[in-house]
């Protein structure tokens, strides 16, 4: 298939190439994110590839189909930057990698609650500078602590299993909990006990309308005083508005984010010599207690390439029209 690549970084192209062996497929790697603007550039393909940043909205859409775009395949498991509604109308399959390494984005889940709990940041700088005083370093042990998981998919098992390791007791919020999940020594609870009693919170749940802005000031003020808010699911999933309410408090131990509601246009990208434009962002990232990554969670060699070797696949099942259904969204995925 002749399919044109948006949003591609390096790791996208050297992926991508090595999972097309025998080069099955003609790609074209273009690095600008899809957009209205640049939904042109489709023109001479079949299939679009798609990361998250790119648009898929209906006037995006519309236009990939004028310039013969028979479908769409998405180098990512979330899939809330298509308009399902708007592909299904104009008969575009969307395939997705539904599960690559969920320990990549589990294990930098981790990484973030235990860089925030032991100040390795605040710790890093200090050194660098000569300073060894460990005075405002303090810490706690984990081991013990209650750990809630909101979501128990993929990813929210994997850390789940993490930190029953660590020797959490760990609490679940999930809707439809899989048989995997029911049969770890996980208790399930809901959604007000887990953010009353967690020391700390970690979203692993898609973004859809129920989980917009699931944690907000209502949820904010359960949690305890000193307790962790980890997020490496979408950012929309917090009202980003009352965290920073919350955090000026200083109630809260440390939130770690990887994503962040308005990410587009600033994460996946080196802005250091323009001025941030989001005022929201520069807040957030001026508390001490906040530890910021730049949507990095999948970022592992093993992630990268199963990512690439789905995406190759789901090409060939595009141009064979035999799809692997598993990996197939359709509409009614966004309304749950
Ligand atoms: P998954 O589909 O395997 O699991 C999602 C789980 O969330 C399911 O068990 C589902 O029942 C549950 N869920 C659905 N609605 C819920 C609700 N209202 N409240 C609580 N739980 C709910 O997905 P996954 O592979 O584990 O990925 C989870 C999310 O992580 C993705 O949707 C994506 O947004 C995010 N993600 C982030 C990165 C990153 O780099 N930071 C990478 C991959 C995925």
């Amino acid at each position: 298939m002749r399919c044109v690549v948006f949003g591609t970084r390096s790791f996208d192209e050297s992926s991508l190439r090595e999972a097309n062996t025998s080069a099955r497929h003609e790609l074209t790697f273009i690095q600008e994110n899809l957009s209205e603007r640049t939904a042109g550039l489709s023109a001479g393909h079949e299939a679009a590839c798609l990361v998250v940043g790119d648009s898929g909205s209906a006037p995006v859409l519309e236009t990939l189909k004028a310039q013969g775009i028979r479908g769409l395949v998405l180098r990512s498991a979330g899939f809330n930057h298509v308009d399902l509604e708007a592909a299904a109308r104009l008969g575009l399959p969307v395939l997705r990698v539904p599960a690559y390494s969920p320990y990549s984005v589990a294990e930098h889940a981790v990484a973030l609650l235990l860089t925030l709990n032991r100040r390795v940041h605040r710790a890093y700088n200090r050194v660098r500078e000569f300073n060894f005083a460990i005075e405002g370093l303090m810490g706690q042990d984990l081991h013990g602590q209650t750990v809630g998981v909101v979501g128990l998919g993929h990813i929210g098992l994997a850390f789940a299993r993490i930190m029953l390791g660590f020797g959490c007791r760990v609490l679940g919020y999930d809707p439809a909990p899989s048989d995997e999940a029911r049969a770890l020594p996980i208790t399930f609870v809901d959604k007000e006990t887990l953010f009353r009693e967690s020391f700390v919170v970690s979203l692993h749940c898609p973004l859809l309308p129920s989980t917009h802005h699931f944690v907000g000031q209502a949820e904010l003020d359960l949690m305890p005083a000193g307790s962790f808010l980890i997020n490496t699911s979408r950012g929309a999933v917090i009202d980003h508005r009352a965290l920073i309410k919350c955090l000026k408090t200083g109630r809260l131990g440390g939130v770690g984010l990887d994503v962040y509601e308005e990410e587009e246009g600033v994460f996946f990208r080196d802005l250091s010599d323009k001025v941030l434009s989001d005022d929201q962002l520069v807040r957030l990232m001026s508390f001490p207690q906040v530890l910021i990554t730049g949507h990095q969670g999948f970022f592992t060699r093993q992630a990268v390439t199963a990512i690439a070797e789905t995406t190759i696949r789901n090409l060939d099942g595009l141009a064979s029209a035999q799809w692997d259904p598993a990996n197939e969204v359709h509409p009614a995925a966004h309304l749950a």
